[in-house]
């Protein structure tokens, strides 16, 4: 950045092998924000290298839980002090509103904080072999090399879920953000060192996927591969890391359904639904992985549930994430809108009907950046992509049901499984929706929240392996069982 090296190998920041570099955009107003250094297969090569070397040193892996957990601690305060900074560089780069990266601050802040408790009380599992002379323990230890892959809408949390529990562990890593949004990710692997990270634990480098992401993942010296991503992009990097039997961990898209219940309309929660219906889908323009895309709404309701929505979505402030009046940001790049865009005449295609949006902006102001209106489609049906693809924009589709059982079979008809959400005041049903439906998170009167503390991952196509919560470290570790006889004796079965 700025002229600065940006590639951290070994410990050294050093520029591209030959010398390549790409510009970052501010997607508010496509201007070039940063011009930084941009890897080659070369240096992948150097980087897994790297990590390799300080894994198999020992050095890092032989500290104890202790210091680990005090250097995560270290690395939390320091995110606290750089947090302003942060979320600034985060906003350029992604577009997002400043309310919103630092939010995204605090969570990370959160993450590292949690994997430092955890690891301080995590303990060994004794196990019962029925025989007093041996002692059999189930230790857990790192699982060595790890390449972090990570997205564009959420550039530093999603590092952090990989990097935090990846530092608990013992293990060593090569991290590769986005190439969109890397900036946040530079400037907190340089706060890494400055806590105290020995050289070669974390390599960081940026570049394209299909080059420099495929040249991390093609390669027999990693353990594991946490990525997080699209699924033809998952697709792709679990067929390759088959190659070398590396263990993969997957956290991709979803479709995820949002089902309202008539008795909101009497429970008195009608208004709080709404929002958080609009929330759920416009947040961030609808770029989130667990964003509330698919609005399946009891028909008794669903006209004025439908023109209640409309109202406040076209009210939502789009605009410069940087300006306090903004409720939401621009799309990421170009391309991506132009990818919303196709999704939206397709719906048009389809039969779908608009109820709101589907168009730029119109404000002079924002004619620059890659703005895109929250929009809605109603009337739609299961048969159409609009409902079926992830969009990743800022477009909400409507189907409608007349029985629970409806309900369920339609939240449930997805190839992803990432995240739900049930809305109802009867709490009996609640909880039989909730159990049916087969998402990684579901929401019963609420959306959108996660902890550090529970599991966060999908089923069915949404991905493989689980970030948060203890799984979400025992994904960078390897169980060993260790039989220790303390009273020695000849097997006897071999008689001569
Ligand atoms: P993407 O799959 O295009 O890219 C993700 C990362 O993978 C980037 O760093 C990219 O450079 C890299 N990459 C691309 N091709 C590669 C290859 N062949 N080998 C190795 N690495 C490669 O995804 P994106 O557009 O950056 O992010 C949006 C997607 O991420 C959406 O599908 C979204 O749902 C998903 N996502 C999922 C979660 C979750 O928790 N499940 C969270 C955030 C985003």
């Amino acid at each position: 950045m700025d002229g600065e090296p940006d590639l951290c190998i070994g410990g050294t920041w050093r520029h591209a092998s030959d010398g390549g570099t790409r510009d970052i955009v501010n997607p508010a107003d496509g201007s070039v924000v940063a011009v930084v250094d941009e890897a080659t297969p070369d240096d992948a090569r150097d980087a897994v290298a790297a990590a390799r070397a300080a894994f198999d040193g020992g050095a890092w892996r032989a500290t104890t839980a202790a210091e680990r957990s005090e250097l995560l601690n270290r690395i939390a305060d320091l995110l606290q002090r750089d947090k302003e900074d942060l979320a600034h560089l985060e906003t350029r780069d992604t577009g997002k509103t400043l309310a919103e990266s630092r939010i995204d601050i605090d969570d990370v802040t959160s993450v590292f904080r949690y994997y430092s408790r955890l690891i301080g009380v995590e303990a060994d599992t004794l196990v019962d072999v029925g025989d007093p002379a041996v002692i059999s323990r189930v230790v857990r230890e790192p699982i060595g090399v790890c390449v972090l892959i990570a997205p564009w809408n959420y550039p530093l949390l999603q590092m952090s879920w990989k990097v935090a529990p990846a530092l608990a562990a013992g293990c060593t890593m090569v991290a590769k953000p986005s190439e969109v949004t890397p900036l946040s990710t530079i400037a907190f692997v340089r706060l890494l060192d400055e806590a105290g990270i020995p050289p070669g634990v974390v390599n960081l480098l940026q570049g394209s996927g299909a080059t420099l992401g495929s040249a991390l993942t093609d390669n027999p010296d990693v353990d594991f591969i946490s990525f997080t991503g699209g699924l033809a992009t998952g697709r792709n990097i679990a067929a390759t890391a088959a190659a070398h039997v590396t263990k993969v961990a997957l956290e991709l898209g979803g479709k995820n359904p949002h089902i309202v219940f008539a008795d909101v309309r009497d429970s008195g929660d009608w208004d709080a639904a709404v929002d958080h219906v609009l929330t759920g889908v416009f947040l961030h323009s609808g770029q989130v992985c667990s964003a509330g895309t698919r609005l399946i709404v009891e028909e008794s309701i669903a006209d004025d549930f439908v023109a209640a929505l409309a109202e406040r979505a076209a009210a939502i402030r789009v605009g410069n994430g940087m300006d306090p009046a903004s409720e939401t940001g621009p799309l990421v790049s170009e391309q991506h809108r132009a990818k919303v865009e196709d999704y939206v005449a397709l719906g048009i295609s389809e039969g779908a009907k608009l109820v709101c949006g589907g168009a730029r902006p119109t404000d002079a102001a924002l004619a620059d950046g890659y703005f895109y209106l929250p929009t809605i489609f109603d009337r739609c049906d299961r048969s159409m992509r609009i409902v079926a693809e992830e969009t990743f924009g800022p477009i909400l589709t409507v189907e409608r049901f007349t029985s629970e059982d409806e309900a369920i079979a339609l939240g449930n008809d997805t190839e992803y499984g990432l995240a739900a959400g049930v809305r109802t005041s009867d709490a009996a049903r609640g909880e039989r929706v909730v159990r049916a439906l087969r998402h990684g998170t579901v929401w019963l009167n609420d959306f959108g929240y996660y902890t550090a503390s529970a599991e966060w991952g999908g089923f069915g196509k949404s991905g493989n392996g689980r970030e948060l919560g203890p799984s979400g470290l025992a994904e960078y570790q390897e169980l060993k069982h260790i039989w220790h006889n303390t009273a020695p004796t000849a097997a006897g079965w071999f008689k001569n």
